[in-house]
């Protein structure tokens, strides 16, 4: 192998490093795949740890789009604020649930934010995936704390449905595709020019003949990239803090693999603020959507660690929970999806097998029991399952 080829190979699995993102445990990525169709994709279970891990956006075309979601952070109702969500505790170890808070509103006397932290009283409270995220929360804690307990219920449920702004995401990801079209136009052009017509020049006329046209040429690209990008970011108006976007321009104008995955820095930020279910239903076929709905709900209905809270806190959690169900319950019925033929389980015609899980529908040959894999989920035997949909 020649120097010029190793090079070429480090640079690639350099640039393949690149399309690798670190996101959240309550964020999921959909990453653009050929011909406008998504694929959702969850941080990995294996690669990463209770806070988060990875996922592979764009590998090979970086003009595709990657979004990214989160679900909501905390749990609310009209008596107090918690500082986790079903979402978080799904994930969390035992440290995290050391770390449950609970505050009533009536005992709030300040809230603000430092980085992703929210800090209430002075004390932390809990930390959100970015500071975008805590700042929102904040506002809305501060909002719902000064208003008597009648109206809180209402606030909440406006904080969910804004989440799930259906016109808001049409029009924020048509905008920010259409804005950032250059951009990604010029990352093709790059990996094309890196990974195949210079390699091309150089195979058909030698390298040393053409080294510096070829190197002029790649800088006249890489300038001409780096000032679409910060005009696309300026353009698309996207909230990026001033240390955030030196960071990333540093970055990238002093490692071409990254400048070739540049638009991922910005198009990850489009859609944070939205509902995963919110986005799951605009960019997922109806049969992915479905599924994803399903596996949701059922998580919100039967979340983990659950047992190790406080009363007061499973009530906020609860309550919080119905509200989003009820919201989610509401959106599937305007496209015409009954919630309860959704996440009802399907009856086995196996008589060996005798009970299911209810939250992630495995079936067991035991009649009693725990779920393997969902760890402290009460079995339910199929004979229950099928008396009460009789009774339906
Ligand atoms: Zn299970």
């Amino acid at each position: 192998m020649t120097d010029e080829q190793l090079f070429l190979i480090v640079f690639f699995l350099f640039y393949i490093a690149e399309s690798v993102f670190w996101i959240s445990r309550n964020q999921v990525a959909f990453t653009g795949k050929i011909f406008q169709k998504y694929f959702l994709q969850y941080p990995d279970k294996y690669i990463g740890n209770e806070k988060g891990g990875l996922i592979l956006a764009n590998p090979l075309l970086p003009s595709r789009l990657v979004f990214i979601a989160e679900s909501l952070p905390i749990s609310m109702d009209d008596t107090a604020v918690c500082s986790v969500s079903t979402y978080s505790l799904n994930f969390s170890a035992e440290s995290k649930n050391n770390q449950v808070r609970l505050v009533n509103w009536n005992d709030i006397t300040s809230v603000n934010t430092i980085d992703n932290e929210i800090h209430i009283n002075g004390q932390l409270f809990t930390k959100c995936s970015s500071s975008d995220s805590a700042e929102k929360w904040a506002r809305i804690i501060q909002k719902i704390k000064s208003t008597q307990k009648p109206g809180r219920n209402s606030l909440i449920k406006k904080s969910i449905m804004d989440s799930f702004n259906a016109d808001e995401i049409i029009k924020s990801r048509s905008s920010f595709s259409r804005i950032s079209f250059p951009l990604r136009m010029l990352c093709n052009l790059l990996t094309a020019y890196v990974f195949i017509i210079a390699p091309l020049i150089i195979i058909q006329y030698g390298l040393m003949y053409t080294i510096l046209n070829i190197f002029l040429l790649y800088v006249f690209f890489h300038l001409l990239t780096l000032i679409t990008f910060i005009i696309t970011k300026y353009k698309s108006k996207l909230r990026i803090s001033k240390s955030d976007f030196i960071t990333i321009l540093i970055k990238v104008s002093l490692f071409p693999p990254a400048l070739m995955h540049v638009n991922d820095y910005l198009s990850v930020k489009v859609m944070d603020r939205f509902h995963p279910l919110a986005l799951g239903l605009e960019l997922l076929p109806q049969n992915k959507f479905e599924s994803m709905a399903k596996a949701w709900i059922l998580k919100l209905k039967y979340p983990l660690n659950f047992k190790q809270l406080t009363k007061a806190q499973r009530n906020v959690i609860d309550n919080f929970n119905r509200m989003e169900i009820d919201h989610i319950k509401s959106i599937l019925s305007k496209h015409e999806i009954d919630i309860k033929e959704l996440i009802r389980p399907k009856l086995s015609d196996d008589p060996s097998l005798r009970s299911y899980c209810p939250r992630c529908h495995i079936e067991y040959a035991v009649e009693k029991g725990y779920c393997s894999d969902c760890n402290e989920i009460e079995l339910v035997p199929w004979s229950a399952a099928k008396e009460s949909s009789k009774d339906e």
